[in-house]
């Protein structure tokens, strides 16, 4: 049995789903311990003091007992509800997009305590404004910065000289904007005006409160959807298939003390 140690932390739930006859598997994230996987026992009967304290996207005082491989949820507080969120369908799905953006990009266990802050700025965010395409541009490429995939807007990524006023291209791969002598003729880039890169630049180099107010032309506001989902789909890929090849790596070792189990696994061993 390994040794237990307790921490309190505020968290937000990332994902959860059903576990055993009342319990709940987690994905939290809090600020100072990264992504965590914690049960949260007898969450699922009514009588249970941790039920309502964490549901998908609350943001919660929490107290986890930690196991070697799972932490257990001992104590739960409701911090912020965001209640206008879960009451309308498009800010929920909002919410859904941007958690579900972080949790691709973010392995278990690495502290990014801006990461945590920038999510809750978001969910905040979006329960109250009505400038929703934008803030999720914003928060898209602040994320991307933050788990190191930082989209170049500045300089041509194909010969790495500064981007002049004029339309360019968007080469995903490459991870950014492509001068039109470098993007002219080249497959798998997109064309990107440069109105739409002028505002991805200014998104990228401010914060939320010189944002929120913005207002963009609808060919711009598509124009930089297409752009930014096209490029985190790619990047996404890519850092799958590193995730995946870490896994493999991991999983060779068949020796080594920290090799991987699984969830059920982990819990029995814990529980043992
Ligand atoms: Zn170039």
């Amino acid at each position: 049995m390994a040794r237990t140690r307790t921490i309190r932390t505020e968290t937000i739930v990332l994902r959860h789903q059903v576990f055993g006859e009342a319990d709940r598997l987690l994905t939290l994230l809090t600020p100072n311990h990264g992504k965590v996987r914690a049960i949260a026992k007898g969450v699922r009967r009514p009588s249970s003091r941790k039920t309502g304290h964490l549901d998908l996207y609350m943001r919660s005082d929490v107290l986890l007992a930690s196991g070697r491989n799972l932490y257990v949820v001992t104590q739960a507080q409701t911090i912020d509800a965001y209640r206008q969120l879960r009451e309308n369908l498009v800010r929920s799905s909002y919410a859904s997009c941007s958690i579900e953006l972080l949790d691709s990009f973010t392995p278990d266990g690495e502290p990014n305590i801006d990461l945590y802050y920038l999510l809750e700025q978001m969910l905040s965010s979006i329960s109250v404004s009505d400038n929703l395409s934008i803030i999720m541009r914003h928060y898209e490429l602040h994320l991307l910065e933050m788990v190191g995939f930082r989209p170049e807007l500045e300089f041509c990524v194909g010969d790495n000289k500064p981007i002049q006023p004029e339309n360019q291209f968007f080469d995903a791969l490459a991870g950014g904007v492509l001068c039109p002598q470098c993007g002219s003729g080249k497959s798998n880039v997109m064309p990107v005006s440069m109105d739409t890169l002028r505002l991805m630049r200014f998104l990228q180099r401010n914060n939320y409160s010189s944002i929120n107010n913005l207002s963009v032309r609808s060919k711009v506001a598509a124009e930089i959807e297409k752009i930014q989902l096209h490029y985190i789909s790619i990047q996404l890929e890519r850092q799958l298939k590193s995730v995946d090849f870490l896994d493999r790596v991991r999983r060779l070792d068949i020796n080594s003390f920290d090799k991987i189990i699984s969830p059920t696994q982990a819990v029995n061993r814990f529980e043992q």
